[in-house]
């Protein structure tokens, strides 16, 4: 018996949180694609097969946030929710985010079990 794995795009640059988030997902049977630039992992979502995308905010070759507007702006790869990660402690962060157009947020450092919590609501939740 084997269960359909979910594939999660991992666009991070920084080594150690992309090892961390890798680890967390990788433990829970995810299988994770990661790009430390927006560009190829843009590139990437071309092919199909993404089910989610964990995007890292400050990124060195394009923002993680207008990386999400064309996303969100192209109709074959909209509805693969997107979730913000960022450092930055900002109060507007979220608000910048979800204007954006990803789908969700998550602050830096890393909690796992929120990370996981918010991973698996967008995978199972039923598409209205
Ligand atoms: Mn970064």
């Amino acid at each position: 018996m084997s269960v359909v794995k979910s594939v999660i795009m991992v666009i991070e640059d920084n080594p150690d949180n992309m090892d961390l988030v890798t680890e967390i997902l990788e433990d829970e049977d995810y299988t994770v694609e990661g790009f430390d630039r927006a560009g190829p992992g843009l590139d990437r979502l071309q092919s199909g097969g993404i089910d989610l995308i964990l995007m890292d905010v400050s990124l060195p070759d394009m923002n993680g946030l207008d990386a999400t507007r064309l996303i969100k702006k192209d109709d074959a790869l909209k509805h693969i929710p997107v979730l913000a990660l960022t450092a930055h402690a900002m109060a507007n962060d979220e608000r910048t985010c979800m204007d954006a157009g990803c789908d969700a947020y998550l602050t830096k450092p890393i909690d796992d079990e929120l990370l996981l919590q918010r991973i698996s609501c967008f995978l199972e939740a039923p598409h209205a």
